[in-house]
């Protein structure tokens, strides 16, 4: 760091976990920038006064995650479409003092299942299990993107009809009940998508469905990226599923703020192994 070194990082509380500033500093000295990304903890009360000081102390960015990414939009000076429609926003950049406002995070979904998986959402059927943040991105990119019929299951039923009726205005969406998802209903998916935090550490024995409703023809893509291999990933693998973790889409969602402040593609092979490297250290 320097005079001249730009300022990033991440916003959310706690922050003490995070993995960006290890993946974006790594991200930065590949391609020779002079930048550099710090996690900031900012106690519920004090978003308003840290957002402010991106425009004071020059910030060319900032993250946004837990518990900020909805409060932070009274705060900006504009937000994008896409950001705007799911309700919340995970990437702050400082266009000359002006604040804008987006969410990589439904994007960075789609990619990631594009580059590992080689599927295209567009004209599929899916199943999202889960009607929270990341299940709000999520949908509303994968409408976006072109996905023929979007069934969203949640345990509270009121998130779910809400959701269906966001992406509704770009393609076919229903809430169902989770106890309707069975292999009669899976039979008409094509992807299914764990959005709930269901099989996550440490409570790795958690299902989100049961494992009777899997069929051999899904792919199954779980958000979670500890473990790598969830209980839902392993027992679709095991019947002859595809699958797919949630560590790309933390990488890519990463890979477009980076593009978003640098105007830079970003590495994504150091990032992965940046961010595989600190997964297998924790566990
Ligand atoms: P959130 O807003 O708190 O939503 C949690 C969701 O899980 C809700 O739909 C909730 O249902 C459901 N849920 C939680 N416990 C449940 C239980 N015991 N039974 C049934 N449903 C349950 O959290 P989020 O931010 O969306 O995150 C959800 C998951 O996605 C987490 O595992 C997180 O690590 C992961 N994630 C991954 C990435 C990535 O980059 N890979 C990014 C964001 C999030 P109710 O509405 O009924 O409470």
């Amino acid at each position: 760091m320097d005079n001249q070194t730009v300022m990033t990082g991440v916003f959310g509380y706690p922050v003490g976990q995070s993995m960006s500033p290890d993946m974006h500093n790594a991200a930065f000295q590949t391609r020779g920038l002079n930048y550099a990304y710090a996690a900031f903890p900012i106690a519920p009360g004090q978003l308003q006064e840290a957002v402010s000081g991106i425009r004071a102390l020059g910030f060319k960015g900032v993250n946004v995650t837990i518990p900020h990414k909805v409060e932070i939009m009274r705060y900006l000076d504009e937000i994008d479409d896409e950001a705007r429609q799911i309700g919340a926003v995970n990437t702050v950049v400082n266009r000359d003092g002006v604040l804008i406002g987006y969410n990589t995070d439904g994007q960075g979904f789609v990619r990631s299942l594009l580059e590992e998986t080689q599927v295209n959402v567009a004209g599929k059927r899916v199943l999202i299990l889960g009607a929270g943040g990341a299940a709000r991105a999520v949908a509303v990119s994968l409408a976006r993107n072109g996905a023929k019929q979007i069934s969203i299951a949640n345990r509270s039923q009121d998130k779910a009809i809400e959701l269906a009726g966001q992406v509704r205005i770009h393609t076919d969406a229903e809430a169902i009940r989770l106890d309707q998802v069975d292999v009669q209903l899976l039979k008409g998916i094509d992807l299914l998508v764990n959005t709930t935090s269901i099989g996550m550490y440490p409570a790795i024995d958690g299902m989100p469905i049961s494992s009777e409703a899997l069929h051999s023809g899904l792919l199954v893509s779980d958000l979670i990226y500890n473990p790598l291999e969830t209980r839902l990933l392993r027992e679709a693998r095991q019947i002859g599923a595809s699958t797919h973790n949630g560590v790309g889409m933390f990488i890519h969602q990463g890979a477009l703020s980076f593009q978003l402040w640098t105007g830079y593609d970003a590495p994504l092979d150091v990032m992965r192994r940046t961010v595989l490297e600190r997964l297998r250290n924790k566990t």
